[in-house]
């Protein structure tokens, strides 16, 4: 196994979640069916989509969807804007969605979506075109009973108002529930801004609490400060914890007797970054990650612990609000270190969970309070949280990889009474 993690250093996040679906496939003892069928992708798109630039010029940007799986409920994933995006990524993404919706017991599978592109070299018009383009591209593909996008890197809750317009233009009515993530003005979720943060600080809580960590006063570096990183950062802050460092993609700030994140916000509000805060030390991104503290939560993007900078960890909990920010092999190292991960398909569930929040309530067409939208939050984080701890006790394994555990064994049950694995009989006939 530790050889394996150690080839999967080199691995792309296709091939790293994909090593977490087999093992614990195979520590559960499933059928080796479980793991050809959630391997890759169900559906997989790509798409050009040519928009006029304010020069006049046409330029033809490339999208992808990827629908990975459909076994409990419609696809579900967001669509990310930046300049990365990539087949691999994409896909990785939309497979990691599948594992963290099975997790938290919602009736969705996985999807991703993303388009190759840096959107703040775009102007607003622009940015509409393109938006409107992607969905253009895709509508046949999604519906709020086939494949339901959301925001994720670089995209908001105004990219989805002109997708989810767009679509209504095409299918000539309105269907919001194809579409999570959207402005409260036209049936967004109370709360789904704040969601994702909220549901890493329930987590942060919940590790806390079973670790004997103190969160009065408690070091928290958070790498990331756009809409997940922000939200838990201004959280966790709420919750008395001290946030000792904060960064966006150029640079960081440290203060080791705490920043009030709300400041370091309207700092980066007014002058684009956080680096220039009053009053803090300017660190790089790297730094960051290696500062002593008592929680880590990185929040930007993919491989940001990886097995050089693993061992200069200082941390006691890492909890992962990004997607795949520690590469298998760091995983390994941070677990033989004794420091525990609570890994991304659990800490970052709370921004899809209130997406499910946000469909229902637009299926319905009735719309519930904030506070109700936070204390179901709470109560779904919260027994998801207990169960992937509990698999970890029982199975002696990392976080990481009980979670997988309860998320393959509820998808292979799914399989198997869905006849996806062959008939009970097949082997006597
Ligand atoms: P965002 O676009 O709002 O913010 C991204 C942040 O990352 C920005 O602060 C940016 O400056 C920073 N960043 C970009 N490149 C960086 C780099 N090289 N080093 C350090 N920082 C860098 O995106 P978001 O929605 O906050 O998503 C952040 C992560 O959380 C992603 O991994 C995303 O997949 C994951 N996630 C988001 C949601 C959601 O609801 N938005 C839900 C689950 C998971």
């Amino acid at each position: 196994m530790v050889e394996q993690a150690l080839n999967a250093e080199m691995m792309n996040p296709l091939e790293s979640v994909r090593w977490q679906i087999r093992r614990a496939a195979d520590a559960l003892g499933l059928d080796p069916a479980v793991y050809e069928i959630l391997k890759s992708p169900l559906r997989f798109l790509e798409v050009s989509i040519p928009v006029t630039m304010d020069d006049g010029s046409v330029h033809v940007f490339t999208g992808y969807r990827s629908q990975h799986n459909d076994l409990l409920g419609p696809a579900k994933g967001g669509i990310r804007f930046h300049p990365d995006v990539n087949p691999d990524e994409v896909k990785a993404l939309s497979a990691w969605m599948t594992i963290k919706c099975a997790l938290l017991g919602l009736p969705f599978g996985g999807g991703k979506g993303g388009v190759i592109v840096d959107p703040r070299e775009l102007s607003p018009r622009e940015l509409e075109e393109l938006s409107r383009g992607y969905v253009r591209a895709i509508a046949r593909f999604i519906g709020a009973d086939r494949d339901v996008p959301a925001p994720d890197v670089y995209t908001n809750p105004q990219v989805m108002a002109w997708m989810v317009d767009e679509f209504a233009r095409i299918k000539q009515g309105n269907e919001f529930g194809v579409i999570t993530g959207k402005p409260v003005a036209i049936g967004g979720s109370l709360g789904r801004t704040e969601a994702t943060g909220r549901g890493v600080v329930i987590c942060v809580k919940e590790a806390a609490r079973r670790l004997g960590i103190d969160l009065q006063g408690a070091r928290v570096a958070v790498q990331g400060a756009g809409n997940v990183g922000s939200h838990t950062a201004t959280l966790i802050h709420r919750e008395g914890a001290r946030v000792i460092a904060l960064s966006d993609s150029h640079g960081g700030v440290y203060r080791p007797e705490g920043l009030d994140p709300r400041q370091v916000l309207d700092h980066k509000a007014r002058t684009g970054a956080v680096h220039g805060f009053p009053g803090a030390q300017a660190i790089t991104n790297e730094e960051l990650l290696e500062l002593e503290c008592d929680v880590l939560i990185p929040a930007a993007l993919e491989n940001q612990i990886t097995a050089e900078n693993a061992p200069r960890i200082r941390a006691r909990l890492v909890v992962e609000a990004a997607n795949g920010p520690t590469t298998p092999e760091a995983d390994e190292l941070l677990f033989d270190r004794g420091i525990r991960v609570v890994p991304d398909v659990l800490a970052n569930a709370g921004g899809v969970t209130v997406s499910y929040f946000e469909w229902v309530q637009n299926m319905y067409g009735y719309y519930w309070s904030e506070a109700e939208v936070n204390e179901r939050l709470g109560q779904m984080m919260g027994r998801a949280f207990s169960e992937v701890w509990d698999m970890h006790l029982k199975q002696h394994c990392s976080l990481r990889n009980g979670a997988y555990m309860v998320a393959v064994r509820r998808l292979a049950e799914a399989m198997r009474v869905r006849g996806w694995l062959g008939h009970p009989d097949a082997a006597r006939r």
